[in-house]
């Protein structure tokens, strides 16, 4: 049976972690917070004290953290688990980060002798749970192949999306399109309900016009309209906003280095700064609503 090692128990690697156990994997698990670590292992994991520990044995190092300095810190950083990682293992180095701080990690891996992946995702929360998220993948494709029964645990699409870091370049364009979707169908939303209309009404006319797009689909930041939205929830669980600001900055990063002109990408980065100004940078990505209601 392959030992798995997953790293970083917050809203998206919980889950996941949940499902390679489902799947027959043994996983051995850390975060920072001792409350994930104990539930998981209520349900069949090996908690470990440290990260180190957690590694120790493991064939598959699997990471789900916030942002490149939690990355570059746990792998490069003082303690550098990269050196205590054995030779001939694989990580999938899952969080959203900047592509340069992947191939740090790439770089990293392959002088220790360890194969790796940075495989974004994307689907949120449900598609976690659901195993059905969709993984962008930067690496060797043989690297791929090898990393297939685990990703394929916690995933249904998993697309190949070129060498070292390539997975991050794809994430950062995807996520940047999925904020100004979010933005102009909350921005619509506010629009139409100004002017007399019902929510819910006019977010189903929208759904089945030519204005319709995933956020009216799957995720409409309106309360009340989509019952298992985050937005019907007060805005917890699913994508924080303050994540979503780092994304859109790590957009405006790859933008500057290839001088590209990303217009709508820079004023979705500074709308969601001003709603982490107003203090809900720990809300749900769709309560930018709030920007056009409040
Ligand atoms: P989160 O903040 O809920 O979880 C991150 C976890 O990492 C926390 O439990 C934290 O304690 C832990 N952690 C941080 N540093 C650590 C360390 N050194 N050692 C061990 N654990 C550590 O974030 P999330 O929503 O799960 O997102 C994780 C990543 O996935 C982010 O990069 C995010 O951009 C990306 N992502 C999130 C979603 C979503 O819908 N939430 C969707 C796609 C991608």
């Amino acid at each position: 049976m392959t030992t798995i090692a997953f790293i970083g128990l917050g809203h998206m690697g919980l889950p996941m972690a949940r499902n390679l156990l489902k799947a027959g994997f043994a996983l051995r698990v850390f975060d920072l917070v001792q409350s994930t670590v104990d539930s998981l292992a209520i349900e069949g994991a090996t908690a470990a004290a440290s990260a180190a520990e957690a590694v120790a044995g493991a064939e598959v190092v699997v990471s789900m953290l916030p942002a490149s300095r939690h990355v570059e810190g746990l792998y490069l950083g003082n303690s550098s688990l990269m050196a205590q990682i054995a030779p001939g293992s694989l990580v999938l180095e899952c969080s959203t980060i900047a592509p340069e701080s992947a191939r740090k990690v790439h770089a990293a891996a392959s002088a220790r002798g360890v194969a790796m992946l940075d495989a974004p995702v994307s689907g949120g929360t449900a598609g976690a749970a659901a195993g059905t998220l969709t993984f962008m993948v930067g690496g060797q494709a043989e690297t791929l192949e090898r990393a297939r029964p685990v990703l394929s645990a916690m995933g249904k699409n998993l697309f190949h999306a070129g060498p070292d870091g390539a997975g991050q370049v794809a994430k950062v364009c995807n996520n940047q399109l999925l904020a100004v979707q979010m933005i102009g169908t909350a921005e619509a939303l506010a629009l139409g309900v100004a002017n007399g209309l019902d929510a819910a009404t006019l977010a189903e006319i929208m759904r089945q016009s030519s204005g319709g797009n995933w956020v009216l689909e799957k995720y409409n930041p309106w309360p009340g309209v989509m019952e298992n939205a985050p937005a019907s929830k007060g805005y917890s669980g699913g994508f924080m906003s303050q994540l979503m600001a780092k994304d859109l900055g790590l957009a405006q990063e790859a933008a500057q280095l290839t001088a590209s002109s990303t217009p709508m990408g820079a004023l979705a980065l500074q709308l969601y700064r001003l709603l982490l100004k107003q203090g809900h940078g720990e809300l749900d990505f769709s309560a930018v609503q709030k920007l056009f209601v409040e």
